[in-house]
């Protein structure tokens, strides 16, 4: 598989197609800002944004997808259902709640996003899954997945499900690569995607992806994305300026050679610049 245009996508096991790469708004600014970044990613060609309600810009979400001119069918929109809105009848309203800020009628992308609660046999998870997959019967998630599940904690999930999880959205970079998760995975056909993929700007610090970034001409925030791409992970950098939206999409016109993703490969220290999902609960 070569990616090579910002548009191509991931097939999901139920067939909606999911960009590779999308912009992130996590920390954009509520208002002006979030909405200018996000019309400022759709001129540059995204056709992904990631978004959620914890993030309070839904509406900028909204208002700049409908400010583009680009149809809203040609636009993925991923929302998440945050930790206070667990359990059935918690979620189904959460997910209301979301479209109404989104002023949406649909989702893309629904994702549960963190796994809270004290892993058991009965996690409140397992019971909000069950409002997904309503959610999703209904038609208003083209997808619904998880974000910051662990292998645990699909397996405590997935024997309880009849719609199995599309995505699962984890902190994935050089040196947080999940090599156990990235295989349970692709064998349940769940499609790993990337947050904070440019290590929130660290990757520049890196002076191996430095190294690579010279000698393909690219920088090393660059040289991370491409890596997953070229490893089959769904990408959602962020920033909310203009001249590094347009330039962390500039990766479709190399690829790494074989080596050079085993070196990225061997960087890995299991470093987490977020919360661990093991110890995130409230
Ligand atoms: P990223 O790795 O995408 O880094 C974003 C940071 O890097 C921002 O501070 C941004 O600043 C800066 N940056 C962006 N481009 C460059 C560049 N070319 N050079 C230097 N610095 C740069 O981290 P995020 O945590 O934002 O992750 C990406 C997205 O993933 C989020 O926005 C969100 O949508 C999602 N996410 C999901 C989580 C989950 O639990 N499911 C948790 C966290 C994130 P600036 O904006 O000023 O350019």
């Amino acid at each position: 598989m070569t990616i090579t245009n910002l548009t191509d996508t991931a097939t999901l096991s139920n067939g909606v197609e999911l960009p590779w790469f999308g912009l992130g708004v996590y920390k954009a600014e509520p208002g002006p800002e979030a909405e200018q970044a996000v019309v400022w990613a759709l001129e540059a060609g995204y056709r992904s944004i990631d978004t959620a309600a914890l993030y309070g810009n839904e509406s900028d979400v909204g208002r700049a997808i409908r400010r583009s001119g680009v149809p809203r069918s040609e636009i993925f929109v991923t929302t998440k259902l945050w930790n206070d809105s667990h359990g059935f009848d918690k979620a189904l309203q959460a997910f209301d709640d979301s479209l109404n800020r989104l002023e949406m009628d649909y989702v893309d992308l629904y994702l549960v996003h963190w796994p809270v609660g004290q892993p058991s046999d009965t996690p409140i998870y397992n019971e909000t899954w069950q409002a997904m997959e309503a959610i999703y019967k209904s038609g208003r998630a083209r997808a619904i997945g998880v974000s910051n599940f662990m292998v645990h904690h699909l397996q405590t999930l997935l024997p309880t499900v009849n719609v199995a999880p599309m995505v699962n959205q984890v902190e994935f970079h050089p040196w947080l690569q999940q090599p156990d998760l990235q295989a349970f995975c692709r064998a349940h056909q769940i499609q790993l995607e990337a947050w904070a993929p440019i290590m929130r700007g660290r990757a520049l610090e890196v002076s191996e992806l430095v190294k690579l970034g010279e000698k393909y001409g690219k920088n090393a925030v660059q040289v991370s994305l491409r890596w997953m791409l070229d490893k089959g992970i769904v990408t959602i950098p962020k920033s909310v300026k203009k001249e590094r939206i347009k330039n962390n999409a500039d990766v479709f016109d190399f690829e790494l050679d074989p080596a050079d993703i085993a070196l990225i490969d061997s960087l890995d220290r299991g470093q987490r610049f977020g919360p661990n999902p093991n110890k995130f609960n409230f």
